[in-house]
């Protein structure tokens, strides 16, 4: 910017002013800063894509994570066809993008300052904030249950320990052992995954453990993909027969509602007390707990947003993304939080230009790995309604694998799903 001296000085006093309600950048020309509280598959997609669309802008993330790891295929990790290695995936293609990676965590937001501070005592300022803390797990919504006895009783819902403390206990079993997991009621981050879970788990008993089985105790009634889901059960698990693999229970009353982890039972709706060899509980969730603490979050316990911009409806100059936010149509799984974070980026870089953001689509699609060569999915395209307050379904567009879909291209959703993954972890972080 060219500019006198005495211009400088009158520019610098509307700075000065305008500082305090929090937008000296945008009178001094200085960068503008974006800070992002979260690198997962939301917060990561965000970063990037906003130092993508101008690099001029300074980019923090905060993440207390020295690394990701994707809860998307650790399904297969537990059912023991994956390296939990090939999981792990690094921030050093966000860094190489000069985005300022902090490895620390958001303890507090002051939308009025326009300040992150964090657990480690540091404080960012920001022109916009985007905050993508996935979700909290709700332990004390199971009787007994604790993040004390998720060791025991692990929940695998956030990829990491959990998930090789899952895998480890399934080895460890005895065959004729029955392997419980607990679905919760809607919503929750990623719909299909304990019935994924479950194929993966059926999987690896069918080879190693025949006499053992799993049996799925839900909240719901009724589950994503169900008709496919159950369809690939038969053909591969013996499901509805005397021998099956994997048996459903549906709620409201099958849900567990008590746990004792030293017993190793659970207790159901209907008082039924039910001994695991291995018990996985998916406790009910909501948005992370940074977006309660800053007021993001309504009582729901998820952050309403609008439907153009992802920005809080709650505090204006922030956006919330990927699993914590209320996302209309949209379910909360990692290639949303990355269509998502694709129009909040393009939405923040517009506003901090002064101009209005562009009529944005968003897309989904799910891959469940059933079996060997049988994979199933569901694909959806999204967009603005016409009064601009909500997110729909594109009519037509979309849809789930055919159910009579022969075996050659259940076989190719199993390729199609290694290859999204490879997709999203580089479009994300790379
Ligand atoms: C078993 C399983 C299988 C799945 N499979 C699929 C799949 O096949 N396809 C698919 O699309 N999705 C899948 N998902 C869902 C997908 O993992 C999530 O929807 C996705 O991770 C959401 O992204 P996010 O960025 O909102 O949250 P996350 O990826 O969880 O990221 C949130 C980040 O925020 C950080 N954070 C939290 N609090 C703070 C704080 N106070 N300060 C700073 N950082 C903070 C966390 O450390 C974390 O890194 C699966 C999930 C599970 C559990």
């Amino acid at each position: 910017m060219n500019i006198s001296r005495r211009d400088f000085v009158k520019v610098a006093g509307a700075a000065t002013a305008v500082g305090l309600v929090g937008a000296p950048h945008l009178a001094l020309g200085a960068s503008q800063k974006v800070v992002i509280v979260g690198g997962g598959t939301a917060g990561a997609t965000a970063a990037k894509y906003i130092k993508m669309a101008d690099s001029s802008i300074d980019v923090t993330l905060i993440e207390p994570n020295p690394e990701y790891v994707t809860c998307y295929l650790s399904n297969e990790v537990i059912g023991g066809d994956r390296a939990y290695d090939t999981l792990r995936v690094s921030y050093d293609g966000l860094k190489a993008r000069g985005i300022n990676v902090v490895q620390d965590s958001a303890s507090g937001i002051d939308p009025d300052k326009k300040v992150v501070k964090t657990a480690g005592g540091a404080e960012f300022g920001y022109d916009r904030c985007i905050v993508a803390p996935g979700v909290e797990i709700l332990y004390d919504k199971v009787e007994g249950y604790s993040e004390a006895a998720s060791t025991k009783l692990p929940h695998a819902w956030k990829a990491g320990e959990q998930t090789q403390i899952l895998r480890k206990q399934l080895e460890d079993m005895e065959d004729g052992g029955v392997v419980i997991i607990s679905a919760p009621a809607n919503p929750f981050r990623c719909p299909p995954g304990p019935y994924e879970r479950a194929s993966q788990i059926a999987h690896y008993l069918k080879a190693h453990k025949p006499k053992s089985k799993v049996l799925i105790l839900d909240a719901k009634q009724a589950f994503s993909k169900q008709g496919l889901f159950t369809k690939g059960w038969e053909r591969l698990y013996g499901y509805g027969t005397d021998n099956a693999l994997i048996e459903w229970l549906p709620g409201p009353d099958n849900a567990v509602v008590t746990v004792d982890a030293d017993g190793m039972k659970v207790e159901t709706g209907f008082g039924d007390e039910i001994e695991g060899a291995v018990i996985n509980i998916i406790p009910p969730q909501r948005a992370g707990e940074i977006a309660q603490i800053a007021g993001l979050a309504d009582e729901s316990g998820w952050c309403p947003v609008e439907a153009k911009t992802f920005e809080s409806k709650l505090h204006k100059g922030i956006h919330v993304i990927g699993d914590a936010c209320i996302a209309f149509a949209m379910p909360k799984s990692g290639y949303a939080a990355n269509s998502q974070a694709k129009v909040a980026a393009a939405a923040v870089v517009a506003m901090l230009k002064g101009e209005e953001p562009g009529t944005p689509s968003y897309v989904n699609t799910c891959y469940s790995i059933v079996g060997t060569d049988y994979g199933i999915s569901v694909a959806g395209v999204y967009k603005l309604t016409e009064d601009g307050t909500a997110i729909a379904d594109v009519e037509g567009a979309g849809g789930v694998t055919p159910a009579d879909a022969p075996d050659w291209a259940l076989a190719r959703e199993v390729q199609y799903a290694y290859s999204w993954y490879e997709n999203i972890v580089r479009d994300s972080f790379g």
